[in-house]
């Protein structure tokens, strides 16, 4: 089980989605602005509770690339 946190912002997101990090993330602790997605034991469950939340998630490419979509 991993924590996962998604960044509210997308200012640094060319495609303006917002990023699913997983806690081993270079990111994820240099994150200011996110919520919470608490504990998953894998990123679809963290990226489809983040869209349910009503953000435009996307698995991070550097932590999680099996979620991100590009
Ligand atoms: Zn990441």
């Amino acid at each position: 089980m991993n924590y996962y946190r998604v960044n509210k912002s997308t200012s640094s997101n060319p495609n303006g989605d917002n990023e699913v990090h997983k806690d081993t993330c270079y990111h994820y602790d240099r994150l200011s602005n996110y919520e919470s997605l608490g504990q998953h034991s894998n990123c679809s469950s963290a990226v489809s509770l983040a869209n349910r939340k009503r953000y435009k998630a996307d698995g991070c490419k550097n932590c999680i690339p099996e979620c991100n979509k590009g």
